[in-house]
């Protein structure tokens, strides 16, 4: 067991703000997004410190533990995560998914292995509890009475929730007519306020920075521009390579929006390897739609200044309908750390490869599937070996909209898997006639 308060005390002198573009280090008792410089801000967190104190064996032991924080597939990692009291972290828990492997989908991908780990089974169906849980923590230390944010919909819900737990007021400012009812709905039921901006979210975005800034509303911002968002979602991968027996895949692929994710899967891989507690580097495959793909555009130009230019999104998944994201300088750091790629998928196919992953009795929201759908393009173009090893990230969950999946199974002519609901009289007759059918 570790002893308790020399270290925390260690801690707190070290875990800092830096600036990832200039080095500037800033406090973490203010809140603060960006350097003075404009650069966006890492958490820092003590390594050095850390090195020796932490192992598997730690975090292992912790599985099968009652107490909440090691329930938590956020919290069992908390020592890469702050310095924060128990008393202190808002959690539910969260970060529970599973990890699946299915034949069928590895079969269809064109790969050795594959493994989905599923993060929309957190509590409000997408990988923004992650962030949210760490997010909303800070918000607390920093004594903030409202938080918020701009969102397509699963951090807006996600925020909702966790200020609903914390017991702080929450603003979510949402492109109008933009985002999923049962986004909107979670956003409205836990409580927060809706702001539906006449605009798209990357308008939203800039406004709510905006309001951020102004002083008089006191207004704590917990959008992935705010690297405590990143902490939590970095244990995206501590979780999920604890559950491969801290193997390491030879890729992880993740839908990419505003790039949060890819930032944080970055961080994350290169804490793990400089802590000793995994020994070699996956390549990061990122996956955009390809109505809303900045970031594989700037990719395909080998990130060359002036490669990198902000697009009108368009896509079918809304979750990654983004055209200027916010983390792109901090992504393209994870890319080239891990000698990642950058690829698109149509709606199409993405749709396509929800329906094969919906089939499978998993299930995914849109954006989820961008997953598969570019591990299964890679693949074939030869971009990756058949016998990879992959492990693909399903960022949230099939109910987050329904919308997509009714409009797709009863497209005509029939798409893939296509699955329409029938429709008959109340006869045995008309039973018959339709099983005899098939
Ligand atoms: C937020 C979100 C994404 C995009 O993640 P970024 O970190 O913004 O790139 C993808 N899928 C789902 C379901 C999301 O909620
Ligand atoms: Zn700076």
């Amino acid at each position: 067991m570790r002893g308790g308060g020399a270290m925390v005390t260690a801690e707190r002198a070290t875990v800092r703000l830096v600036c990832a573009e200039c080095g500037a280090g800033y406090p973490l008792d203010q809140p603060r997004y960006r350097c003075d410089c404009g650069g966006l801000l890492d958490v820092r967190q003590p390594l050095d410190a850390l090195r020796g104190q932490i192992s598997r064996e730690l975090f292992d032991g912790r599985l099968g533990s009652r107490d909440r924080r090691d329930q938590s597939g956020v919290w069992r990692f908390r020592e890469l995560l702050g310095d924060y009291t128990p008393e202190e972290i808002v959690t539910k828990p969260e970060g529970r998914g599973n990890l699946y492997e299915d034949e069928r989908l590895t079969a269809w991908a064109g790969v050795g292995r594959l493994w989905l780990k599923h993060e929309g089974e957190n509590p409000t169906g997408s990988f923004k509890d992650r962030g949210m849980t760490v997010g909303m923590t800070q918000a607390r230390r920093l004594g903030a009475r409202t938080v918020a944010c701009a969102s397509s919909g699963n951090t807006s819900a996600a925020l909702a929730a966790y200020a609903a737990t914390a017991g702080l007021t929450a603003l979510a400012f949402v492109p109008e007519g933009k985002v999923a009812l049962a986004k909107i709905a979670q956003t409205v039921a836990y409580g927060a306020r809706v702001i539906q901006v006449r605009g798209d979210f990357d308008a939203a975005m800039r406004l709510v920075q905006e309001v951020a800034r102004a002083p008089e509303y006191g207004v704590y911002l917990l959008n992935s521009i705010n690297p405590f968002r990143l902490e939590g979602q970095k244990t995206i991968l501590f979780d999920a390579l604890q559950g491969l027996g801290w193997c390491v895949p030879d890729a992880i692929a993740l839908p990419g929006g505003n790039l949060g994710n890819t930032a944080a899967f970055g961080k994350a891989l290169a804490e793990l390897r400089d802590l000793g507690l995994i020994d070699r580097l996956p390549r990061l495959v990122v996956v955009q739609a390809a109505g809303a793909a900045p970031f594989a555009r700037a990719f395909a130009g080998g990130f060359a200044a002036g490669s990198f230019a902000a697009v009108r999104a368009e896509t079918l998944a809304t979750a990654i309908r983004i055209g200027d994201p916010v983390s792109y300088p901090r992504a393209r750091r994870a890319i080239a750390l891990t000698g990642g790629i950058v690829t698109t998928v149509g709606d199409e196919a993405i749709m396509r490869a929800k329906a094969a992953i919906d089939a499978a009795g998993i299930g995914c929201e849109p954006a989820s599937a961008a997953t598969l759908a570019g591990v299964r393009a890679l693949v074939a173009a030869g971009a990756l070996p058949a016998d990879a090893a992959v492990l693909g990230i399903l960022t949230g969950h099939l109910l987050k909209d329904g919308e997509a999946v009714v409009v797709y199974h009863g497209a005509t002519p029939p798409p893939p898997g296509a699955n329409p609901p029938l429709t008959i009289d109340p006869t045995l007759d008309a039973v018959k006639a339709l099983l005899d059918a098939r």
